[in-house]
């Protein structure tokens, strides 16, 4: 009951790459840099584990950013000649890198995996970007059809969790937050693409959808939605129809009503009960008041404790704290409410 994971990413190192960035550089190349990655991740799979974590991930600390991790290792892609596009529908620009011609997998995208299931027993989460967040953060030249170059993404990390599953991987996350930008779509092809991409699995899938990192176009985006943010009500029924077993969503001081969670009827829901968006770090208390709140919409054994995205862009010592709160909080409830 009320296992404790992540939503994902967790800061780099000042000795892996740039701190307090969501696009850091790295410090290092090659054969070095490839050491600071698996020592980066060694250091956050221990972190998590004495924080208390059930679920724990490899940070992303093998990936520059949780979208163009992915890509770098896909076909078809001109990264030379990037792009300007507004994304998340046109909430901020980004330089992004265009599809060319068809898509295909340069080989394993991730075969950090495996080293991340070497150094833990706990059970291991693994994300990968949604197709929808992929199309929406890449620019077609080639397929001329959103929903066709969506689909032509899924079939790769199709194949990738495919492999990541037989590298022991025990939940494949996707992360979605175009879903909250296309709300509509987000409920039918979004949710066929995602049917694509965990086609065959037979470990846990999950899908995370969330308003943003704590940067500041997200701050501002954030302040047009008014009192009552209402997009996950838009696509949650059709996600409880789907075969994605888990939904991590927010919770904690964002504006989401919390009888949202009832529209998730039957799955596992994740419940952000961490902020990413402030360095104020959360006590045990809050997070199993939060918890608290969620039973009211969700049974509680399907209630698992979750940040509301990942901390990558936060500060080491203020997400390691986080990880505390979250595990202890996590424990607090399993007494409070057994
Ligand atoms: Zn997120």
């Amino acid at each position: 009951m009320f296992e404790a994971t992540l939503a994902g990413s967790l800061p780099k190192p000042f000795w892996l790459a740039e701190t307090d960035k969501l696009w850091p550089q790295w410090k290092s190349e090659g054969k070095e840099r490839e050491i600071a990655k698996r020592d980066a991740t060694l250091f956050w799979l221990k972190a998590q584990e004495d924080a208390g974590l059930d679920i724990v991930s490899d940070g992303e600390q093998s990936r520059q950013h949780f979208v163009h991790g992915f890509l770098e290792f896909v076909d078809g892609i001109d990264r030379e000649h990037k792009v300007k596009m507004g994304i998340r529908n046109n909430r901020y620009d980004a330089m992004v890198p265009q599809v060319v011609s068809k898509l295909s997998l340069k080989g394993r995208a991730h075969p950090e995996a495996k080293i991340a299931r070497a150094h833990t027993k706990k059970k291991l989460k693994f994300t990968l970007p949604g197709p929808m967040t992929i199309v929406d953060t890449v620019a077609d030249s080639h397929y001329g059809d959103r929903v066709k170059m969506a689909m032509a993404f899924a079939e790769l990390l199709n194949k990738e969790a495919r492999a990541l599953e037989a590298d022991g991987v025990d939940v494949i996350q996707f992360d979605e937050p175009a879903f909250n930008a296309f709300t509509k779509e987000a409920g039918t092809w979004g949710i066929d693409c995602l049917h694509c991409a965990i086609d065959g699995l037979k470990c846990t899938t999950a899908v995370h959808i969330c308003y943003g990192y704590g940067i500041q176009q997200n701050l501002d985006w954030k302040k047009t939605l008014g009192g009552e943010w209402r997009q996950y009500e838009e696509f949650f029924p059709a996600l409880a129809k789907s075969r994605v077993k888990q939904v991590s969503l927010e919770c904690i001081h964002s504006h989401v009503p919390p009888d949202m969670m009832r529209l998730l009827e039957g799955k596992d829901v994740l419940v952000g009960v961490i902020d990413v968006a402030s360095n104020i770090v959360e006590t045990p208390q809050e997070v199993a008041d939060t918890i608290g709140l969620a039973m009211k919409f969700v049974p509680k054994d399907r209630i698992f404790a979750c940040t509301n995205c990942g901390l990558a862009p936060m500060d080491r010592e203020i997400a390691l704290k986080k990880l505390e709160a979250l595990g202890a909080g996590a424990k607090l409830a399993r007494e409070r409410y057994a």
